[in-house]
């Protein structure tokens, strides 16, 4: 990290009541940022982190939260969405709603909050976006066709978002985990959780910190320059992509 003094900024984690999402909230609020997360499940949270209750499916919920976030910690200038599902079964298997349903959470859920955010990073002339993504996006899995396409459009999402706001301070980035040690993983059979395992270069799954080390930096100044750029944190697992 930069030497220079920080001011703290207004953060916006969705889905950071637990898992990644938590472990990227307490990275900011221990630089002093001014942090928030959204929750679904009411959980106790860490002292100086900020809960409002939203679901990414739900526009109206979306907008009440960003409102008290505001009006707590001022407009939202990092904005990290996070909220994401799987529902992984083959695609023979795969019902409609199996796919809609994750694709609504994961990538419509978050066009929803970055859209909600955007009006204020305009009007502040900077802001930063990340997007959560997965090396499944681009790496794809078996298993897991709504998810890999869901986490895949993020890219688009934020490439696009790079071209339409980029020149007004503001960059969108996409972080792409491998495999990190979460209640998502912890769900999957030991037997997949092996096969995963021999893949990756580095040898072993990571820690939820070291994603968000990795998105506490591309919000910082030092990667302004930085913007619809994929970010793999993954052992080696997608090879860059
Ligand atoms: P967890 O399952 O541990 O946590 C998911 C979080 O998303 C929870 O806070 C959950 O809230 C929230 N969430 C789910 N649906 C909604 C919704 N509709 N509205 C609001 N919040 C919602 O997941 P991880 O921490 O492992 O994953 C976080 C992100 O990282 C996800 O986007 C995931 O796809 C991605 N990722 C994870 C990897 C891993 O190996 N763990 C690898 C690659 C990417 P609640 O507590 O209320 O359910």
């Amino acid at each position: 990290m930069s030497t220079e003094a920080h001011t703290p900024r207004s953060v916006l984690v969705t889905g950071g009541n637990r898992g990644i999402g938590l472990a990227i909230a307490k990275a900011f609020a221990a630089i002093g940022d001014k942090v928030a997360v959204t929750y679904r499940t009411p959980t106790e949270l860490p002292e100086g982190i900020l809960g409002v209750q939203a679901d990414v499916t739900d526009e109206a919920s979306i907008d009440r939260a960003f409102t008290e976030v505001e009006a707590a910690h001022g407009p939202v200038e990092v904005l990290v969405a996070n909220a994401g599902i799987t529902k992984d079964t083959l695609l023979l298997r795969m019902s409609e709603d199996d796919f809609t349903s994750v694709l609504d959470t994961n990538l419509t859920g978050a066009f929803r909050v970055v859209k909600r955010a955007s009006k204020g990073m305009i009007r502040l002339r900077r802001g930063r976006v990340i997007l959560i993504s997965s090396v499944s996006g681009l790496y794809g899995a078996p298993g897991q066709i709504n998810y890999s396409a869901s986490k895949a459009g993020l890219v688009g999402l934020a490439r696009s978002f790079t071209r339409e706001l980029g020149s007004r301070g503001i960059t969108a980035n996409v972080v792409a985990p491998g495999f990190i040690n979460t209640d998502m993983t912890a769900e999957l059979p030991d037997e997949t959780q092996k096969e995963y395992l021999s893949r990756v270069p580095a040898g072993r799954f990571a820690d939820a910190d070291e994603v968000a080390n990795v998105v506490r930096w591309i919000a910082s100044s030092e990667a302004a320059y930085i913007s619809g750029a994929v970010i793999p944190v993954d052992g080696g697992l997608g090879m860059g992509h």
